[in-house]
């Protein structure tokens, strides 16, 4: 039987995979996107914490040191359990250097340069910026603790139209009120032509003639799919795992596959407020949407870092952290009844969760197993350490002024922990000296073989990647598209 061929052939369906095939299709081009996972609808999800259906909606790659990371496992990718931020990175997070004083982003990337395609982005999504009356109470609790510390906090830029504050976002809506890839690019790029193939699971890629052969397992039998250009787009951690299997074909493929794994200075939060602190009756910690719809960028220019706060907590989740022995408000073991009485009355009305997200090296690296397994593994995180010492120092001292109890929701040890942004393990950058495919997403080396998803965002953005992620695959495309 002869080889099935396609003018693009897309792994993976987030925003990586998606972007193009809308932009590519609606260009004219026959485009097979291959997904491992399954198609699902705003029906099929849940509202609920099991932990087997959470695993459905992402996956979890846990690395050799125990931390989970959180990766998109369906059609449309880590879009559907996405927590509606998007914004646009600021011009500082573009100018970062490294230690030997090289820009990590390629010379044409600024914001400016960006901002047309941001603006398609933001458009495709419906982004806009919630009213102060959208903002649940948890975001108003923020921004009232920063501004007691002198701090500013402004409303968050979300893809969500008529959201109902139900607060589980993160396990896909039910109510279909977020603009996700099935919302948006998806049904572009199937109005053109494109065909999303779920349920294939792509093993590895070689040369052939002038575009590549790309091996994948459907429904249990082997099948190949030739591209004459392919896109590797299976999110931060399976794209250099997949680019690490295909190695051996790939002659000159850089040294930095795999490097790099940025986690985006992600860094949890949480705060007991006081009593007297507001009308916390009213005040639920797991109402309202799992992003609280406020953002603060007050530390951003001096100390690179913003914070985002957060809701839908579930008790369990700290259960392990809280444990604080002969503290006055938390209690001394997370079990019995001194924890019970804890999650009656301070866990809903008083309790405040937010993360960091901040300019920050990476401290870990993808690699793969005998079997050609994804693997995280880790790497110096002296820099890491560093940056975690700044930012503890910064935020509890703002803790203390405000009068809110702070404290760090995960342990030291696993800073980092269940982080969703997966960033620069396929970085790119000017020369294959420095990352693995050039400005325009191409693997340096390899004709026609492109990669825009997570994984070549070159350093931590300090603010959410998907937007980021969009423009850059939109621009991936146009340039694609322009040379024929
Ligand atoms: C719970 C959660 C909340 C988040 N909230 C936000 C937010 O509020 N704002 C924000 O900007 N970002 C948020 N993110 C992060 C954002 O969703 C990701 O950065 C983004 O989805 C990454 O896009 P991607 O295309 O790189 O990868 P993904 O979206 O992960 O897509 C990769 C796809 O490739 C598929 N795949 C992988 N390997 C293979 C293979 N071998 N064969 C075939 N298919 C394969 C996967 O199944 C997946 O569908 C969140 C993430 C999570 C998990
Ligand atoms: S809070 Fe809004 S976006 Fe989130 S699941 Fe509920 S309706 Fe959907």
């Amino acid at each position: 039987m002869p080889t099935e061929q396609a003018d693009v052939v897309i792994i993976g369906s987030g925003y990586g995979g998606s972007v193009p095939a809308a932009r590519l299709a609606e260009a004219g081009m026959r485009v097979v996107v291959l997904e491992r996972g399954p198609r699902n609808a705003a029906k099929d999800f849940r509202q609920s914490d099991d932990p087997k259906y959470l695993q459905t909606i992402v996956e979890l790659v846990v690395s050799a040191s125990n931390v989970a990371f959180r990766t998109g496992t369906m059609v449309g990718g880590a879009s559907i359990p996405m927590d509606g931020a998007h914004f646009r990175m600021p011009q500082k997070s573009f100018d970062v250097l490294d230690g030997s004083g090289r820009a990590y982003w390629p010379e044409v990337y600024s914001r400016a340069a960006l901002d047309p395609y941001y603006a398609v982005a933001e458009q495709m999504f419906s982004v806009r910026q919630f009213s102060w009356s959208e903002v649940p109470k948890a975001g108003g609790l923020f921004a009232k603790m920063l501004a007691a510390a002198g701090a500013s906090a402004e409303r968050a830029r979300l893809n969500y139209t008529d959201c109902l504050g139900c607060g589980f976002c993160s396990q896909g809506c039910l109510y279909d009120k977020k603009n996700d890839l099935l919302r948006t690019y998806i049904p572009l790029a199937e109005a053109h032509g494109a065909e999303f193939r779920s349920g294939a699971l792509v093993a590895h890629l070689e040369p052939s003639g002038t575009g590549y052969l790309v091996s994948y397992e459907l429904g249990g039998q082997a099948a190949q799919i030739w591209g004459q250009r392919v896109f590797v787009a299976g999110g931060g951690i399976h794209t250099p795992a997949l680019l690490l299997r295909s190695a051996k074909y790939l002659p000159g493929l850089s040294a930095h596959v795999g490097e790099h794994f940025n986690t985006n200075g992600e860094h949890a939060f949480l705060g007991i407020l006081p009593p007297e602190f507001d009308d916390l009756s009213t005040y639920v910690a797991y109402k309202g949407s799992d992003n609280a719809a406020v953002m603060s960028f007050h530390w951003f220019d001096s100390d690179g870092f913003t914070l985002h706060p957060g809701g839908g907590f579930e008790p369990t989740v700290f259960a392990a952290t809280l444990a604080r022995a002969g503290d006055d408000v938390l209690p001394s073991k997370a079990w019995g009844m001194e924890y019970k009485r804890f999650v009656e009355e301070v866990y809903p009305h008083r309790l405040i969760g937010f993360s960091a997200l901040g300019l920050a090296d990476g401290h870990r690296a993808v690699t793969i197993d005998s079997k050609g397994k994804a693997l995280v593994v880790d790497r110096d995180r002296s820099a890491y350490d560093a940056y975690l010492d700044r930012l503890e120092s910064i935020v509890f001292a703002m803790g203390a002024t405000s009068g809110v109890k702070l404290l760090p929701s995960t342990s030291r040890k696993l800073a980092g922990t269940t982080s969703a942004h997966l960033l620069s393990a396929c970085r790119m950058a000017d020369s294959v000296a420095d990352g693995v495919v050039d400005a325009d997403g191409q693997v340096f080396g390899h004709e026609n073989l492109y990669v825009c998803d997570a994984s070549a965002v070159p350093y931590a953005l300090a603010v959410n990647p998907a937007l980021t992620i969009t423009a850059i695959a939109e621009r991936t495309a146009e340039k694609v598209i322009a040379k024929g």
